[in-house]
């Protein structure tokens, strides 16, 4: 995934965001883990930086962070949520054991995207591709799991 160098302060700016300290901690923290985290995940991270953050602050910033195009939500099938910041069209890989989600970025999700406009003539502005399986971690620790 490609890292943007951008001062955080200075995207959230360039997106039309208004700048707090709290609102800034989630997205950095979101940003530079380049992790997928639930909003609690998040909260319970930032919460050690800026201890007087709350629960529905962190929703309102993620609400707004996500109208604002910077990150983008995510859902695994049930109510689990997740958020990330890399927007750029990519593929996940989700493990059904632990739920981890993993970055998969062939070069092909952008020719898929391209191939997707011109055949259906809709204007896509994000994707999701997920495939759902289970990851190496917890295949070595049931090796049954591989198989299911
Ligand atoms: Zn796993
Ligand atoms: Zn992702």
């Amino acid at each position: 995934m490609e890292r943007d160098h951008t001062s955080p302060s200075l995207t959230l700016q360039s997106a039309g965001v208004r700048v707090t300290p709290q609102r800034l901690a989630v997205f950095e923290e979101l940003r530079e883990s380049g992790e997928h985290l639930s909003a609690e995940a998040l909260f319970r991270r930032v919460k050690e930086r800026q201890p007087s953050l709350s629960l529905a602050t962190v929703y309102r910033t993620l609400d707004m962070l996500r109208e604002a195009g910077l990150i983008v939500e995510g859902r695994l099938g049930d109510e689990r949520n997740f958020y990330e910041a890399n927007v750029e069209p990519h593929f996940h890989l989700i493990c059904l054991n632990c739920h981890e989600v993993r970055d998969l970025s062939p070069e092909g999700a952008e020719a898929l995207h391209r191939e997707a406009e011109a055949n259906s003539g809709y204007r896509i502005h994000w994707s999701r591709l997920e495939f759902f399986g289970t990851c190496e971690a917890c295949q070595a620790r049931q090796p049954e799991m591989a198989r299911a």
